[in-house]
């Protein structure tokens, strides 16, 4: 064989793509049941519970050059969002709610400031050479840029928490200024089915015998994989597409730091709290809530007819001790927030996730590795090259497979 891709995540899938696209022999083998690695979705009793709270920017380069967006179907997400603050709604594409927020003190006449500098630093640059361009945190960022505390506090902090799933925000700013160009230039988005639909329609130039289901790789060496039933395939070449964790484990890639973990509660309700595609942030001090959407209202595939599917978001793994506590604690704010009708809510699933980010602070940005090829036949890809997202798994997967492809034997 020629190629063996062990990863079936979106990177192993965009590495198959491009060797398929060249006609090229190839094996892609996945440990799991299916294709998609951390992007998944389940169908239970006519609900779509993604695997997580996850969103797809139609602004992502890598995407649209890939994909059809169209064919997705996608259901877009209002481009603003709701703040929940002293319990009450602030639906921040209203005049009038703009104006209390305001008056309320969440932000000041001052932040216009930053907002124009941002602008400036983010418009009519090349959106992916902007993730490379800064070795500061994001917290760092915002208050480079100017923001208020208040702003920060009721808005940044909680909104590109649940981006990052960091609370503390210590994201490498390079990240920050590429996924505030991608609002800028996209909408967030999911597809109606689901977002499962995203990894079916990229799998689907990928001939079923070219993939290897359940087959977990043990160890990889120059020229070939031995799985874990002690089988060896050889190949001329190996193309790593893993989670940073997996790297590490089998073929000892950059030793990680812990990566960052949530939690999304899924309720099912007989009617929406707020019938509005958008975001709700907590922006309270209370709660270990980060912020909620009922999808239901993005895409209606999501629930059966006549009820609303909530997903809410907790993130880090600290509540993880008593899943009765996380829930009870979610509820209680929502119920200051919605009222009595939360009562009628109802726990369907937890998907907790304890890597669902790698790390990815300015110093292990600095530690990325900026070869694909790590020994004259290995070749490694996957979202920790670059950043926790399904634009750069897509990008390092397929780029992995380019410099491949063009490795002498
Ligand atoms: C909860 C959550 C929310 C997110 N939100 C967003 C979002 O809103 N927008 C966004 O752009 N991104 C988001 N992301 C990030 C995005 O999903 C990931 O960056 C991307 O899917 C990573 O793809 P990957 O192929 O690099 O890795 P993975 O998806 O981890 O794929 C690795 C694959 O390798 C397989 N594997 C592991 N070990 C072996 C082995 N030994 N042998 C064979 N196979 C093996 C795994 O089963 C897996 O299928 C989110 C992720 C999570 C989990």
């Amino acid at each position: 064989m020629e190629y063996i891709i062990v990863g079936g995540g979106l990177a192993g899938i965009a590495a198959a793509r491009e060797l398929e696209r060249h006609k090229k022999d190839y094996l892609l083998m996945e440990a799991g049941p299916c294709l998609g690695g951390r992007v998944g979705s389940d169908f239970e009793n006519g609900f779509i519970l993604d695997h997580g709270f996850q969103i797809i920017l139609d602004s992502y380069p890598e995407l649209n050059s890939r994909l059809n967006l169209e064919e997705l179907d996608m259901r877009p997400f209002r481009k603003s969002a709701i703040l929940m603050k002293n319990y009450r709604c602030y639906c921040l594409w209203k005049a009038k709610d703009l104006y209390l927020a305001w008056k309320d003190g969440l932000f000041c006449l001052s932040d216009v400031i930053p907002f124009v500098r941002l602008a400036f630093r983010i418009l009519g640059k090349d959106p992916e050479g902007l993730m490379n361009r800064d070795n500061t945190s994001v917290a760092s960022q915002l208050k480079e840029l100017g923001f208020s505390k208040e702003i920060r506090q009721s808005f940044w902090n909680p909104f590109l928490a649940g981006i990052f799933l960091d609370n503390t925000l210590s994201v490498s700013g390079g990240m920050l200024m590429f996924v505030l160009r991608m609002l800028w230039d996209g909408t967030a988005c999911v597809p109606k089915g689901g977002m499962k639909v995203l990894v079916d329609r990229l799998a689907e130039s990928i001939p079923t015998d070219k993939i290897r289901l359940n087959s977990e790789v043990r160890s990889v060496n120059s020229g070939s994989v031995t799985l874990s039933d002690k089988q060896e395939l050889c190949a001329k070449k190996v193309i790593l597409c893993l989670d940073i964790f997996n790297a590490h484990r089998v073929m000892g890639v950059v030793a990680p730091p812990p990566g960052m973990g949530c939690t999304t509660l899924y309720f099912k309700a007989p009617k929406s709290p707020v019938s509005e595609p958008a975001l709700i942030i907590n922006s309270e001090d209370e709660g270990l809530l980060n912020h909620l959407a009922v999808m239901s209202d993005v895409s209606e595939s999501y629930a059966p007819e006549g009820q609303a599917l909530i997903a809410a978001t907790v993130l880090g793994t600290s509540s993880w001790g008593d899943n009765q506590d996380q829930c009870k604690n979610v509820l209680e704010l929502c119920k200051k927030w919605f009222g009595d009708e939360v009562k009628q809510w109802k726990l369907i699933k937890t998907s907790r996730i304890l890597n669902a980010h790698p790390a990815n602070t300015p110093d292990a940005f600095a530690l990325k590795i900026k070869n694909f090829r790590v020994s004259p036949q290995i070749f490694i890809a996957g979202d920790y090259l670059e950043s926790p997202s399904i634009q750069s798994a897509l990008r390092m997967g397929r780029l992995a497979a380019v410099e491949a492809l063009q490795a002498k034997d």
